[in-house]
């Protein structure tokens, strides 16, 4: 039996078979977990109705996380299927493509600025406001994925970094006000990773590069790593893990100087 069998899991923010979320979707099926599946506009719909085909899931919508109607439209389709929810999998970031190519200052703009924080980071309290009462009582958990731009400056990465602070001290919060209510609330900070967000950020090949040849494991993380991780933070085998950051980045996060 998987450690997360019978466990009931929204996963938002799967967009292809590269997505930090499908290996996330993965690793918790594996476990024994059940599945439902949002996408961000129609375009998506097809790719992600396949990805949860094939982990037995038929239960996808559609969910722009900027909007708080279809936040509540998506939690009332949830009660309607599932007695409750036990994780919610927020994999989710987006910043305009001209704020995360050049010199932070010379880049940022008001308007990029509120997307990124409003999408990244505050897009996490949102679902958990949403999920709160389907998640109360039953040991659950919610994850979000975040980088290590939040704590260090890493080039291009800009007003994205700004919004992964964000979300890191959202985590923080979140992780106190829903613990009495037995809901755990955690961060993976995960290494760079080739997905479609990714390739909004300016340089990411040489970002890849350079990790790689000096992170202690000397090589960059797979999707199936970070889901392997998610799925044990959603797991009851966290029990006693909340408001906390998880690293899953071939130990880069260490270095001072390699
Ligand atoms: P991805 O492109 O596969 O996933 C990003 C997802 O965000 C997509 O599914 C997209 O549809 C969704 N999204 C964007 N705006 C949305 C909105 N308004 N409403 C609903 N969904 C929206 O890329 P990924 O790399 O798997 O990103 C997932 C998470 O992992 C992000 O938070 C990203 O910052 C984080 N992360 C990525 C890396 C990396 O190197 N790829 C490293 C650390 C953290």
């Amino acid at each position: 039996m998987g450690f997360m069998q019978g466990k009931k899991v929204f996963v938002v923010g799967a967009a292809s078979t590269r997505s930090i979320a499908w290996g996330v979707a993965q690793a918790m099926r594996r476990e024994g977990a059940e599945l439902a599946f949002s996408y961000q506009g129609d375009r998506l719909e097809r790719v992600v109705r396949d990805l949860a085909a094939k982990v037995e899931s038929d239960l996808c919508m559609h969910l722009d996380v900027c909007s708080d109607h279809q936040i509540q439209d998506a939690f009332d389709l949830l009660a309607s299927r599932w007695d409750g929810v036990d994780a919610i999998v927020h994999s989710v970031a987006f910043a305009p493509r001209d704020q995360l190519d050049g010199n932070y200052v010379d880049v940022v703009t008001r308007e990029g600025f509120d997307t990124a924080l409003d999408i990244s980071a505050y897009s996490l309290t949102a679902l958990a406001k949403g999920g709160r009462e389907l998640m109360r009582g039953r040991n659950g958990a919610i994850v979000t994925m975040t980088y290590l731009g939040a704590v260090r400056v890493v080039p291009n990465y800009n007003v994205m970094g700004v919004a992964k602070a964000a979300l890191e001290a959202n985590v923080r919060y979140l992780a106190a006000a829903l613990g009495p209510e037995g809901t755990r609330v955690n961060a993976i900070s995960a290494g760079p990773i080739r997905t479609l967000a990714a390739s909004g950020i300016g340089d990411f090949r040489a970002m890849l590069n350079y990790v790689q040849e000096r992170t202690p494991l000397r090589r960059n993380v797979t999707i199936e790593e970070v889901g392997n991780a998610a799925a044990f933070l959603c797991s009851d085998l966290a029990s006693a893990i909340t408001g906390d950051v998880l690293y899953v980045d071939t130990g880069y996060h260490i270095l001072g100087m390699a």
